[in-house]
């Protein structure tokens, strides 16, 4: 039997959920298929991919830092990659073909789904890859009044919102500033894509929410590990609902997963295997993850 192999590009890898997530599925659906890591050195990208490009994969998953970078590789983008300008999922067709898709804007938007109306002011911290396909999900897929994106590095907040400027909908007030000049106001929905609560930066906040956002506002942390930031414990502490970066995770991978194999696996399998592996989910009561 033809076994189907798929990997995740990036650098480093170590920490990466995403083989436990896709070979668990492909058990589980009995599909006759292996997921790897393929670790490429930043310097060497551009040497490699014709390399693995030769060989006999079905697809992939991108991460930092290539998922830019692999675009010019690519021989067609789904819609939402092509506006987002990043690739996270590649899906190699039957004649070699290499198709590149955004998940991360799916993974997202799912467990917001159900209260897409009650988001009507929003914040978005960081002006990076995750933060691009978050403000077009916002933007598509939610009808805030308002909407701020914050950055450390200010410019690059300008520049996110320029570059979404045709998808900005008349009478849609964006405003780009820094997480320290923003006043404190009412905010239904605060986004963390910085990298500002994990790794190095694990003991830091990339805003204090005391005093920000209503009672109702929730504060939603792309960092799944560890599964409560600072931020969100702070958040928690201070009234507001929160939620992690985990459903998002699964909810990307699997996306990725149908596009691969035309199946779907189990969303609330995949995270009760993914907590009995130790990685907990945080969230409040009423959100569905
Ligand atoms: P990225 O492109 O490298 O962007 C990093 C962002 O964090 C930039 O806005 C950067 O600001 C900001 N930042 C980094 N260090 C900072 C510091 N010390 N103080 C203030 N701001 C800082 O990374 P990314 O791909 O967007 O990923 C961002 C986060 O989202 C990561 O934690 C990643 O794990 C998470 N993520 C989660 C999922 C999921 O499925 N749950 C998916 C994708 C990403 P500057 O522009 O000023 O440098």
């Amino acid at each position: 039997m033809q076994l189907d192999k798929y990997a995740i590009l990036g650098y480093p890898l170590a920490h990466s959920k995403s083989p436990l997530i896709h070979n668990h599925a492909f058990r589980q659906l009995d599909i006759s298929a292996q997921y790897e890591k393929l670790e490429i050195v930043p310097r060497e990208f551009e040497e490699q991919i014709p390399i693995i490009k030769d060989q006999n994969w079905a697809g992939f998953n991108v991460t930092n830092p290539f998922k830019q970078r692999i675009i010019p590789f690519l021989d067609r983008l789904s819609e939402e990659a092509h506006k987002i300008g990043a690739v996270n999922t590649i899906r190699v067709s039957k004649e070699g073909k290499w198709i590149g898709f955004n998940t991360d804007y799916y993974g997202f938007i799912q467990p917001l789904r159900q209260r897409a109306e009650e988001f009507n002011s929003i914040l978005i911290l960081g002006a990076g890859g995750a933060a691009r396909s978050v403000l077009l999900a916002c933007l598509q897929e939610l009808t805030p009044k308002k909407l701020v994106v914050a950055n450390r590095t200010v410019k690059k907040a300008e520049h996110l919102l320029d570059a979404f400027h045709e998808v900005i909908r008349p009478g849609l007030m964006t405003v780009a500033s820094s997480p320290e000049s923003i006043p404190v106001q009412e905010y239904d929905l605060i986004v963390n894509c910085t990298s500002v609560g994990m790794g190095e930066s694990i003991s830091k906040v990339p805003l204090n929410p005391a005093g920000l956002g209503s009672s109702k506002c929730l504060v939603y942390d792309l960092i799944y590990n560890p599964p409560a930031t600072l931020f969100l414990e702070k958040a928690q502490a201070e009234g507001y609902q929160v939620l992690n970066g985990l459903p998002m995770l699964v909810y990307q991978a699997r996306k990725a997963f149908e596009i691969w194999t035309g199946r779907g696996f189990e969303v609330s399998e995949m995270m009760h295997f993914l907590r009995s592996t130790n990685h907990s989910c945080c969230v409040s009561g009423d959100l569905k993850a």
